[in-house]
């Protein structure tokens, strides 16, 4: 014997109800965010996970402290992944706080605006001016975020440190601009007598 719909209606009437309600609840809440996204907006759920990413830092230093990045134009070094499809960025990419790109449907600008090779995604990454910090003596060896992202599509997963670091002679004060930590840096402090360095830098990602 078959049961017909009209007679499981009749006994789960909550049920349907509720069914129905959740169902179009949740179909209207993904329109929404598609509103206004062009031909592309297919691949707009994506778009929901906007969200800001923490560089951490962890490093030994020896005799100085304010370990920071140095100027509008320091450029952060990253490789990207794209969340819609997972493909990587293969060489190192770069933002820093002069150039700014427009985002596609004048939904303003970001610091960088990537087209995914393998989805096509447009994807995007912001440098927040705001969230830059330097690393202390007293932070030593703990993590700490000197630098947040808000990323769009996409998130960090290689930073490369490179060049234009500035640290300053714990007790002297001296400034050491140009710092190079491709690897582990080591100078000589005239004022203090002593060496200065900055050694094993490590770093992670963090969601904010
Ligand atoms: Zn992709």
């Amino acid at each position: 014997m078959q049961a017909p719909l009209s007679f499981l209606i009749r006994i789960f009437p909550l049920f349907f109800f509720l069914n129905t309600g959740c169902v179009s609840t949740t179909i209207s809440g993904g329109l929404e965010d598609n509103v206004g996204t062009g031909p592309n907006s297919t691949f707009c759920l994506c778009r929901m996970d906007d969200e800001k990413v923490g560089l951490q830092i962890s490093a030994r230093l020896e005799n100085c402290t304010e370990l920071k990045a140095v100027g509008d134009d320091f450029r952060w070094y990253l490789k990207l992944k794209c969340n819609q499809c997972g493909d990587q960025t293969y060489e190192f990419v770069y933002v820093d706080l002069l150039e700014s790109q427009p985002l596609k449907g004048g939904r303003g600008s970001a610091s960088l605006v990537i087209k995914c090779k393998f989805c096509s995604n447009e994807n995007s990454l912001n440098l927040l001016k705001e969230s830059l910090d330097s690393y202390t003596y007293d932070d030593c060896p703990k993590y700490k975020t000197i630098v947040v992202f808000e990323c769009r599509g996409v998130q960090p997963i290689f930073f490369d440190p490179r060049v234009g670091w500035e640290v300053k002679g714990l007790e002297s004060g001296t400034k050491f601009s140009d710092v190079d930590l491709s690897q582990d840096w080591a100078d000589y402090d005239e004022k203090a007598k002593d060496t200065v360095g900055v050694y094993e830098l490590k770093y992670q990602f963090i969601r904010m």
